[in-house]
């Protein structure tokens, strides 16, 4: 008999498909099948006073002691760099899953969404975002930073106090790379970048625009997969987070908070998936962050990756800039 493998792993077949395998991020609050109360603020990780319950921070803004954003490693990674001796046989292979995998907690308030959130303090968790990237970026064997948000249980998030995940690792998503292969095929065809084409487009004839304001684009994507999916894109071409400026962190946080605050008038605690996607400084590609609103689950025939989407993406920004004319204009 085999030896139970318990070790972190990336395993990859004949197709090429990689998939890390944690068994023990099975073991982290909420991840079982059984129902869990929701943490109380006492015994909440991510709450200010609790910092000892996780793992030492790597970044906080403003400072340590009175951080408002705070980032330190994850309890239970997905990646992380230990000793590894390769458990595959022919034809698979096994790889040690090398990386940083860290948790950032965007605010002290253990019941703050983003719709909640003061602009200020929200633009923080960007900034911040900005410079553990750069670090991140600059490790050795590090070939990518996923950045992703978890919200609600649906959607995958164990911890209800609002964090966003960093993770760094020698993989390269799949996504992004085919995101990469088809922005190129369309530079050469067009000579000119994909995105920068479709922010041009979706302005000009506006019925899939959520909102805009001076740095960035809010859509409903033309071919949106889910119902609700929304696409925000910077107006000015740039391809990865660190090439934003400061006013341009700003009015991403504008424009998600009022994203949020849209959402909220129209769903009741609605989970979410937030994607960043960064590239390699280029003319070819282009920054994007996507939401996903996790309001179907996959069904067979979205496993062979074609999608049946209940509402059209027209139909979906106008209901969200409806229910943006009643928001308070003094908090976006
Ligand atoms: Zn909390
Ligand atoms: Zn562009």
């Amino acid at each position: 008999m085999r030896k139970k493998i318990s070790q972190n792993h990336i395993r990859r077949d004949i197709f090429e498909r990689e998939v890390i395998i944690a068994g023990k991020r099975s073991e982290r609050p909420g991840a079982s099948v059984k129902k869990r109360k929701k943490p109380r603020k006492e015994e909440c990780p991510f709450c200010p006073g609790n910092e000892k319950l996780t793992g030492s921070t790597v970044l906080a803004l403003p400072d340590k002691k009175n951080w408002k954003v705070r980032i330190f490693p994850n309890k239970f990674p997905v990646v992380f760099s230990n000793s590894f001796k390769s458990i595959s046989r022919h034809p698979y292979k096994c790889f040690a899953p090398r990386g940083r995998h860290e948790v950032m907690v965007e605010t002290r308030d253990h019941n703050h969404e983003y719709e909640d959130m003061k602009l200020e303090d929200l633009s923080l968790v960007f900034k911040a975002l900005k410079i553990r990237y750069e670090e991140l970026m600059c490790m050795k064997d590090i070939n990518y930073v996923t950045v992703f948000k978890n919200r609600g249980k649906t959607a995958g998030a164990s911890i209800p106090h609002t964090h966003m995940q960093i993770i760094a690792s020698p993989l390269f998503p799949e996504i992004i790379s085919r995101e990469m292969d088809e922005s190129e095929a369309f530079f050469k065809k067009e000579k000119k970048c994909g995105i920068c084409t479709v922010v041009e487009q979706e302005l000009k004839y506006k019925e899939r625009v959520v909102t805009h304001n001076s740095d960035w684009i809010c859509i409903n994507p033309y071919s949106s997969s889910w119902p609700y999916q929304i696409q925000f894109m910077p107006k000015r071409h740039f391809s990865e987070i660190t090439d934003a400026d400061d006013s341009e962190l700003e009015n991403l946080a504008r424009i998600i908070k009022k994203v949020f605050m849209a959402f909220s008038k129209i769903f009741e605690d609605l989970p979410l998936n937030i994607m960043y996607h960064n590239f390699p400084k280029s003319e070819l590609w282009h920054f994007q962050v996507h939401l996903y609103p996790r309001l179907m689950t996959q069904a067979g025939f979205e496993f062979f990756g074609l999608n049946v989407n209940t509402k059209t993406p027209e139909e979906a920004a106008a209901e969200l800039r409806e229910a943006m004319k009643h928001l308070d204009d003094n908090q976006v």
